[in-house]
């Protein structure tokens, strides 16, 4: 509210102006008039000392000269009185008829701090109800055009291969929007790119934007969201009418999830001022139709806590991934900003990006460009490995990414405790297909194996169950076979194993030895809330005893299974977590190969 500022609230300060000065000058006037009597008054005009009498129906005016022979003002209340002006005349003093002060002069002095009040209103009123044609921009989009055609193309954004390859068909589109309707194909309206900060995912629409030669307008979800109701949604709309004028054309729009957000979600109801901002976002995206050649692009690092919505056909109906870089894209990513300084044959970017596990597009342009700066510093003419060396310390030091700091040592253990999780998925028959195994720091956990199910299901069977635990425990297995120690990097899979574990006796009767009787009672959800089911009415001592044991004995044969298994295969395990290392992730299919004791192509 207080960054553009335009005519209306010159107009407000200006006729606040106004009316202080008028208060201050009819206030002066005052202390310089001097209040007579009538009588008084009658007497000074037989005198003949007075002059230039203004006569108005309730005031009389005029001036006097006093002993000093100074002329000075007075002031009376008129009189029915007939004879005065016989008597001025008389006495030949020069009068005037009232109406010397203009009308509009007194009513604005009176109801001046009103009609200010009124324009306050109307300013304000304005911006809530979307006015955003009138000559105010109160409730206009701040949306930024970028000036000229952008210049970023795909070949500034490094890695990133699967969200340029499903934006290419975007590009084609807004290239020519025409053909395309005559194909009649069908295209997203909005494209949801998802992606944790720093990922390029601003720097991924600018370069649809410019690869289409199309005008790019951005927003910040947190830019519709203002204090007072109404606002945002006007912005809103303001962007979107920007955008029909411009087709084709692309809408950005970052951070949509601070206005995105689900609508109910949050305690105490929800917020109106989002709410109505969102609401009028789908209004404005189902009222467009995609053949104008406006393409709405948002990101967001938090798609799940998006209003389901947005995400409807015809909506954000395209979601795009854009992945934290794997080491290759990392490399590519600091060849892609290196362009720009000035470095010698010390700097390998490839020991750069492996030291920098975890780090985004941002962090690593921020590395080179510390490194530039590092070597100004110290009056280098190019930068060298050390200013990069210590320009990662220096990024790594930055605000919340001191968790990411992996030691080779490190990285190297979470590459066999993930290897190990894979290795026991795989060997083991009644297992998921892993779907892929990754060192990548991400979010709390240090490294992860994803696992899909070959199919949805919702019933598992014991053997399953079996399986399950034994791949949860080949984290901790492969770490205890390798370095003969744990780490706190299994406390997770522990937890989880003993919640499984715990089901599998007490809700699944899959326990011989205690056969199938629901324990529990109720949820098997509150034995993982902590509450103890040995306190359940039903439970004896002896059972709840019985339920322990074998609670453990579930858990101690998945372990030794899972031991097993790591011992066998240690040798594919090495293997693997060598590829780890050098590769970071390693899909369905390497890890495939790896398994089959083949060599992985290109690395
Ligand atoms: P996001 O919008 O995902 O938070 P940005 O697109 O704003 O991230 O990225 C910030 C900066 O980081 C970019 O301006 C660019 O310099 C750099 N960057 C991020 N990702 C890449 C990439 N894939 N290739 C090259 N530079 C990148
Ligand atoms: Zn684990």
């Amino acid at each position: 509210m207080n960054k553009k500022k335009g005519p209306w609230f010159l107009l407000f300060w200006f006729s606040l102006f106004m009316v202080i000065f008028m208060f201050m000058n009819s206030a002066r006037n005052k202390s310089a008039v001097s209040d007579w009597d009538y009588s008084y008054f009658k007497q000074m005009v037989k005198t003949g000392n007075v002059s230039n009498v203004v006569v108005e129906p309730d005031s009389i005016t005029g001036e006097y000269k006093d002993e000093k022979g100074q002329v000075q003002k007075f002031k009376t209340l008129p009189m029915d009185d007939p004879n005065l002006v016989r008597d001025m005349e008389a006495a030949n003093i020069q009068t005037f008829k009232g109406a010397a002060k203009s009308w509009w002069m007194t009513l604005l002095v009176s109801w001046g701090p009103v009609l200010l009040l009124i324009i306050f209103w109307i300013w304000m009123m304005r911006g809530m109800m979307g006015g955003g044609k009138q000559a105010m921009n109160f409730g206009k989009s701040k949306a930024k055009k970028s000036d000229g055609q952008l210049k970023v193309t795909f070949q500034d954004v490094a890695g990133c291969a699967e969200p340029k390859e499903e934006l290419g068909e975007i590009i084609s589109f807004l290239k020519d929007p025409q053909k395309f309707k005559q194909l009649g194909g069908k295209i997203p309206k909005g494209v949801l790119l998802c992606g944790s900060p720093g990922t390029g995912k601003t720097l991924l629409a600018k370069a649809v934007a410019g690869e289409a030669g199309v005008p790019f307008f951005s927003a910040s979800g947190s830019e519709f969201v203002e204090m007072f109701v109404g606002v945002g949604a006007s912005r809103v709309r303001d962007l979107f009418d920007q955008g029909r004028k411009n087709a084709p054309c692309l809408l950005f729009i970052d951070e949509i999830d601070a206005v995105g957000r689900h609508r109910f979600a949050g305690i105490g109801g929800g917020h109106d001022e989002r709410e109505q901002t969102l609401n009028q976002m789908l209004v404005e995206m189902d009222g467009f139709d995609t053949h104008e050649g406006v393409i709405l692009i948002a990101a967001t690092n938090r798609p799940d806590v998006l209003d389901p919505a947005l995400l409807r056909p015809g909506r954000f109906d395209r979601q795009i991934v854009v992945p934290n870089p794997t080491l290759k894209d990392r490399v590519e990513i600091l060849q892609v900003h290196a362009k720009n300084i000035k470095m010698d044959e010390s700097v390998n970017l490839e020991t750069i990006a492996k030291r920098t596990p975890g780090f985004v597009g941002a962090d690593l342009a921020n590395v080179v460009n510390e490194a530039a700066l590092l070597a100004a510093r110290y009056g280098q003419t190019s930068a060298n490995m050390k200013n990069f060396e210590d320009a990662i310390d220096r990024v790594l030091a930055g605000p919340a990414r001191k968790s990411l700091v992996c030691s080779p040592d490190e990285l190297k253990k979470i590459a066999y405790h993930e290897s190990g999780h894979t290795i026991v998925a795989k060997i083991l028959p009644h297992s998921d297909p892993v779907h892929k195994v990754s060192i990548i720091p991400r979010g709390s956990a240090l490294g992860l194996t994803w696992q899909l199910p070959a199919e949805d299901k919702y019933l598992h069977t014991k053997q399953e169950a079996i399986a399950r635990l034994a791949i949860l425990f080949g984290g901790r297995a492969a770490e205890e076979v390798v370095f003969n120690e744990i780490s706190t990097g299994a406390s997770n899979d522990i937890s989880q194993a003993t919640k499984l574990a715990t089901s599998m006796v007490t809700t699944f009767g899959m326990s011989e030895k205690i056969g199938p009787i629901a324990l529990d009672k109720g949820s098997s959800e509150e034995i993982f809330l902590g509450r103890d089911i040995a306190k359940g009415a039903h439970v004896s001592e002896k059972m709840s005893e019985l339920i322990d044991t074998e609670i453990k004995r579930f858990l101690d044969e998945a372990l030794a299974q899972a031991m097993d298994i790591v011992r066998k295969h240690k040798d594919t395990l090495d293997i693997m977590v060598s590829y780890l290392l050098k590769k970071e992730t390693l899909d369905a299919q390497e890890i495939d190969l790896i398994m089959e004791g083949k060599p992985l192509l290109g690395v």
